[in-house]
């Protein structure tokens, strides 16, 4: 066997039991690696009834066949569960090197389950596998708990999968990172590692990644590394990294202000990548095999946080504590707000998302400081920002409110039905920084239908309506349309989002980064089916590798099907439906922009070939991608859902 390791382990942390499981040919061509394989061991093992901190619910890491290769950036892993936040789908995936790390160990995949009656990390030293006492990790930040398991074990080079106080603490939307600075953010992945007593998962290997043609592969590499010279995207990402788009979004109009009351600010430039590389930045950071090297290390110099070093931060990192808050004029406090959710191993998206709700509710009186213990959520209020992160992280006093995410907390404080259209949520989980009324129609339209809520830049964004303009000719190669590269148009959008979502399943799958792919397109769909043949000796086509992206991202919405969630909950949230985008910036091109979903769903239904009425796949394409067993599960929901009288639309389903 060549690529994969061939195995996967699973651990029951209530029993101790670690067992090795093998992962047949079959099986490897079905759901190729990563996203693949956790989103079938998801949709089999975790009923949707199921309290996604039930011990009985499962936690997921898994790689790709070209993880660990020399493939360009594949050092990348999954994280998939069933989300505490929305209560549905949930997965994130994170760079860094630890990946690579489980490929060498001899591993594919790995699933945990039960819950350890005092805390623990996993050891894995190739075959030897070892579950060791956290109790003196417990409550460390990520970047502390490193050093310790590193001077235990004895080896600087192990590479760590670790959570912070916050998803000791079960906050519904903690974060796992490895390699300390690189997060799988979103879906409350974190939450649900805490909640079984598992510190993190240390991992060292000394094998490598057998290849079938080593020379196909370094010759494709080295084509595609050459690629990368001048190509603007990777130019922008390595020079300034993802804040290089700060001031594209400002212009554009999708910089989210003041929890996307506005989509420009006259003062955005003081967070800009080109303000932080010549004021902050320390040095860049690169993970796995990686031709861009966007990550940033950061180091503040003045002000009240003056000193402080961390990892990052990227655009959705520092967006949605900074100006969704209100905050822009001094970036020292948007960069120490990063440094903050990243050592309490909080999402920051989602941070920003339930502080930016509670400080609108106080704006329009639905709250007051009686609500909040005496904190004054006013637009720009640093201290209370400050104040508010670790309180979440700590689950304290109104903190433990929004540890619940924004939806939870509004029902929580008896809020009525208005509070939810400030939550800024699609099933559950907010948006990133990114307003589908300037970034894009395409974007919005995945924002409705993505399969783990409100989706963002490493899931669904449409990077041809982002970047098509600079690379012409792109997206009448692939869509047939030039008109698609304008953001605020309709043309193309339904068949662009189909098919960039089947495209970042497969990316997800190859555990690869997407920003090496479907951001730069300097890497295609044809170069990645190259190399992985190249890697496995297999002979993928490009229909069957599309047809993998299709059966998994349809597995994930069926998930949500069985949830009773379809059609109508197939939205986004209102305010980009009811309100035309203000004038921020004298320069912004999208004023008065409103994002126009109905158009987009019908055409997007016809591609998915989803029924328009319930939103759940057709039997007959389930059938085709091999899913008769969910088309089994779904015979009986279909007239149920239909039938149910028409009901306020769910915002979380646990
Ligand atoms: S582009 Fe950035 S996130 Fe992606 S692999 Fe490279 S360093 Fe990591």
């Amino acid at each position: 066997m060549y690529g994969w390791a061939g195995k996967r382990l699973r651990v029951n942390l209530s029993t101790g039991e670690i067992l090795t499981e093998p992962l047949s040919y079959e099986y490897r061509r079905k759901w190729i690696g990563g996203r693949g394989f956790n989103s079938d061991v998801i949709y089999n093992e975790v009923p949707p009834g199921l309290d996604p901190f039930d011990p009985e619910a499962r936690v997921c890491f898994g790689v790709g066949p070209v993880s660990g290769s020399a493939a360009p950036s594949t050092g990348r892993v999954t994280i998939t569960c069933k989300s505490p936040l929305t209560g549905g789908f949930g997965d994130s995936n994170m760079g860094g090197h630890w990946g690579a790390e489980l490929k060498y160990a001899g591993w594919d995949q790995i699933i945990i389950q039960g819950r350890a009656k005092n805390p623990v990390y996993l050891w894995i030293d190739d075959d030897n596998v070892e579950l060791r006492d956290a109790s003196h990790l417990w409550g460390k930040f990520p970047r502390e708990a490193d050093q310790m398991i590193k001077e235990e074990l004895g080896d600087e080079d192990i590479h760590i999968v670790l959570i912070g106080p916050a998803g000791e603490n079960m906050v519904r939307f903690a974060c796992t990172f490895n390699d300390v600075w690189r997060a799988a953010g979103r879906t409350g992945t974190g939450g649900v590692i805490g909640s079984k007593n598992l510190k993190g998962i240390a991992c060292r290997g000394s094998g490598t990644v057998k290849v079938a043609d080593p020379r196909a592969l370094l010759e494709c590499s080295d084509r595609l590394r050459q690629a990368f010279k001048g190509d603007i995207m990777k130019e922008g990402l390595y020079e300034h990294g993802s804040l290089c788009l700060i001031n594209v979004a400002n212009r554009d109009g999708w910089f989210p202000w003041k929890n996307f009351q506005g989509g420009a600010h006259p003062n955005a430039d003081n967070m800009s990548g080109e303000t932080h590389s010549t004021t902050v930045l320390k040095h860049r950071e690169g993970c796995y095999a990686c031709p861009i090297c966007c990550g940033r290390f950061t180091k503040i110099h003045d002000g009240k946080y003056a000193g402080e070093e961390f990892g990052g931060p990227e655009y959705e990192h520092a967006v949605p504590t900074g100006p969704r808050l209100g905050i822009i004029d001094d970036a020292n406090d948007i960069w120490h707000n990063a440094r903050l959710t990243n050592d309490y191993g909080l999402d920051g998206i989602e941070t920003g998302g339930a502080i930016g709700a509670a400080m609108e509710w106080y704006e329009k009186g639905l709250i007051t400081a009686k609500d909040t213990g005496g904190l004054e959520l006013t637009w720009g209020n640093e201290e209370v920002v400050d104040k508010l992160i670790q309180m979440i992280g700590r689950r304290e006093g109104f903190g433990d409110i929004l540890a619940d995410g924004a939806d939870r907390a509004a029902d929580k404080l008896g809020l009525p039905d208005e509070a939810h259209y400030y939550s800024i949520t699609t099933r559950g989980m907010t948006l990133p920084g990114d307003d589908p009324r300037g970034l894009g129609f395409g974007y919005g339209l995945s924002f409705a239908v993505g399969t783990r809520g409100g989706c963002d830049h490493l899931r669904s964004l449409c990077c041809l309506e982002l970047s098509g303009a600079l690379y012409p000719g792109l997206n009448t190669k692939l869509l047939g349309d030039e008109r698609a590269n304008r953001p605020v148009t309709t043309v193309g959008k339904p068949y662009m989002v189909y098919y960039e979502e089947n495209q970042k399943t497969t990316t997800d799958c190859l555990n690869v980064c997407c920003f090496t792919t479907h951001w730069s397109y300097a890497v295609t769909t044809p170069d990645q089916i190259e190399y992985l043949n190249a890697v496995t000796g297999l002979d993928f086509t490009e229909e069957e590798f599309q047809e993998v992206g299709e059966r998994i991202f349809n597995l994930e919405r069926s998930y949500w099907n069985r949830l009773m969630s379809g059609a109508r909950e197939d939205t986004v949230p209102e305010r980009f439906l009811k309100e035309p985008m203000p004038q921020g910036v004298e320069y912004q091109t999208n004023v008065g922009a409103v994002f126009p979903l109905n158009n987009l769903l019908k055409k997007y239904y016809e591609y998915r070939d989803w029924d328009p009425a319930t939103g759940f796949p057709s039997e007959k394409k389930l059938n085709v991608l091999k899913l008769d067993y969910v088309a089994k599960d779904l015979a009986p929901l279909r007239s149920k859902y239909l039938s149910e009288p028409e009901k306020k639309k769910k915002k979380y389903y646990h």
